[in-house]
C-alpha cells in the first residue's frame, strides 16, 4: 500500500472541532487505500503558553528541562486525534517522537536528527493501524527527550516521510500554500501552484514560517516529495520541486518576500582589526550554540573598527552573557544590543542573470523613506536589516515593486 504521510500544524489541531475535521481527513485517506502516517503540532499557541510560564519562573530556563515541558503539547494533540479516529471505528495509534525512533543529537532546544529507526511505526502500519506522531520531538543519543526547534514537526514528518520511503510529505496549514509573501501582510500575495527547493530554503531561511528551514534540507536531501496545503478546504496548495520541473512559462525574475521579526542585532564597538579577532568573538558565540546569520564589520579607522551582526531574538540573553566575557578581553570598548529590528529579503532563482534587481529593491524601500541598516546577499537572495516598525510597509513595498501580485512572468510581463 502507498504511504502518505501528512503533517497538521497548531492552528489544523486547535480546537475539538478543528480535530474533528483532521479525524475525517484521515479516515478519508485511510480509505483511499493508503497507508497513513500523521504528524502534530500541538493545539494553537499552546508551545508559546507553556514557553511563557517557564519563563515566569527564570529567563534561562534548564534546557533539558524545557523539552520535557514543551513536548508535552504534541503529546496531547496526537492523543486526541488519535482518539477521535478510533471514534470513527478506523484504528489508529499515537506515538512520541521518541517512541517512534526519531533520534537527534543532545542539542536541546534545536537538536537535529541523525537517525530514524522506524521499526515500531512499520509494525503498527503493519497491523492496520493510522500512525499518529508527536512532531517536534525526538530522543537524543543520550536518551534525554529533545525539541527540533520552532516549526519542528515539518521535519518530523519530511524525516518519517523518507525513513518509510513514503509516497508523498503533506503539509497541512492554515493558509492555502506557498505565496510569494506572507498572505497575513500582503493580501495582495499570490499562491505558487510550485517553487523549488532551493527558493523555498532561501524563503525558510529568510523567516518565511510555512515550512521550517531544516525540513526543506531534509526533504531536498533525500528526494521527498513535500506538497503544502490547506487544512481547512480542498485548495490544491504547492508542490516543492526540483528546478528542471518548473515549465518554462513559471519560471519568475522574483519568487516572493519574507519577513523575519525575530532577529536582534549586535554590535561591538572599538574593536582592534586584527587577525583572529572576528575568529574569536564567533567562535565564542558557537560555542553556545548560538546560530549567527548577517555581519557586517566596517571600514576601519586608526586600527579599530566596530562590527554588526545578527542572531535569533530567543538567544539574545545567551550572547549577551557571552560578550560581557569577552568584550574586555579581546580589547573592545563596549557592545550594543537591539532587539526591535526586522530582516526583509527578496528571493528568486533569476537574480542571478539580473544585475539590477538589488538596486530597485534599495530604490522602493527609499521611495518609502524606509532605512537600511545592514544587506547581505546569495546569489539569489538579497537580505536588509530594518527597523522592526517598518516591517510589514516594506514587504507591501517591495512585493509590489516587483509585481507579485500581477504574476508577470520573466519576458512575458
Ligand atoms: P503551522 O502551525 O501550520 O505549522 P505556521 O504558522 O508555522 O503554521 O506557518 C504558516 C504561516 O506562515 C501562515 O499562517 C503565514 O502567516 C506564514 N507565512 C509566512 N510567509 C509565508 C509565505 N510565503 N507563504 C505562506 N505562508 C507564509
Ligand atoms: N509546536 C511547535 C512550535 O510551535 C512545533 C511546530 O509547531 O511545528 O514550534
Ligand atoms: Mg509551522
Amino acid at each position: 500500500m502507498p504511504i502518505v504521510v501528512q503533517k497538521y500544524g497548531g492552528t489544523s489541531v486547535g480546537t475539538p472541532e478543528r480535530i474533528q475535521q483532521v479525524a475525517d481527513r484521515v479516515v478519508r485517506t485511510r480509505e483511499a487505500g493508503n497507508d497513513v502516517v500523521v504528524v502534530v503540532s500541538a493545539m494553537g499557541d499552546t508551545t508559546d503558553v507553556l514557553f511563557g510560564m517557564a519563563s515566569e519562573l527564570t529567563q534561562v530556563p534548564e534546557p533539558r528541562e524545557l523539552d520535557m515541558l514543551l513536548t508535552s503539547g504534541e503529546r496531547i494533540a496526537m492523543s486526541l486525534l488519535a482518539i477521535a479516529v478510533n471514534a470513527r471505528g478506523c484504528r489508529a495509534a499515537s506515538y512520541t517522537g521518541s517512541q517512534a525512533g526519531i533520534i537527534t543529537d543532545t542539542q536541546h532546544g534545536k537538536a537535529r536528527i541523525v537517525e530514524v529507526r522506524p521499526g515500531r511505526i512499520q509494525e503498527s502500519l503493519g497491523a492496520g493501524n493510522v500512525v499518529i506522531l508527536a512532531g517536534f520531538q525526538g530522543l537524543s543519543t543520550e536518551f534525554d527527550i529533545t525539541t527540533l526547534g520552532r516549526g519542528g514537526s515539518d521535519t518530523t514528518a519530511v524525516a518519517m516521510a523518507a525513513a518509510l520511503g513514503a509516497e508523498v510529505c503533506e503539509i497541512y496549514t492554515d493558509v492555502e500554500g506557498v505565496f510569494t509573501a506572507d498572505p497575513r501582510i500582503e493580501p495582495a500575495a499570490r499562491k505558487l501552484d510550485r517553487i523549488t527547493y532551493e527558493e523555498m530554503l532561501e524563503l525558510s531561511a529568510a523567516g518565511a514560517k510555512v515550512l521550517q528551514l531544516r525540513s526543506v534540507e531534509y526533504a531536498r536531501r533525500h528526494k521527498v516529495r513535500l506538497h503544502v496545503l490547506p487544512s481547512y478546504s480542498e485548495g490544491d496548495g504547492t508542490w516543492v520541486v526540483e528546478e528542471d520541473e518548473i515549465p518554462m512559462l513559471e519560471q519568475a525574475l522574483i519568487r516572493g518576500v519574507a519577513l523575519d521579526a525575530e532577529e536582534a542585532k549586535v554590535t561591538i564597538d572599538d574593536v582592534p582589526d586584527r587577525p583572529g579577532i572576528a575568529a574569536s568573538i564567533f567562535k565564542a558565540v558557537a560555542a553556545e550554540g548560538i546560530n549567527v546569520d548577517l555581519i557586517v564589520q566596517n571600514v576601519s579607522h586608526d586600527g579599530r573598527t566596530d562590527l554588526s551582526f545578527t542572531v535569533p531574538r530567543a538567544d539574545l540573553p545567551r550572547v549577551e552573557a557571552v560578550l560581557q566575557g569577552i568584550v574586555s578581553d579581546i580589547g573592545a570598548e563596549r557592545y550594543s544590543a537591539d532587539d526591535g529590528i526586522a530582516k526583509l529579503s527578496l528571493v528568486g532563482a533569476g537574480m542571478k542573470s539580473n544585475p539590477g534587481v538589488a538596486a530597485d529593491m534599495f530604490d522602493a524601500l527609499a521611495t518609502e523613506g524606509i532605512n537600511i541598516e545592514m544587506i547581505s546577499t546569495s546569489s539569489i537572495r538579497i537580505s536588509c536589516v530594518i527597523r522592526a516598525e517598518d516591517g510589514e510597509r516594506a514587504v507591501r513595498t517591495v512585493h509590489q515593486r516587483f509585481g507579485l501580485d500581477e504574476a508577470l512572468l520573466e519576458g512575458g510581463g
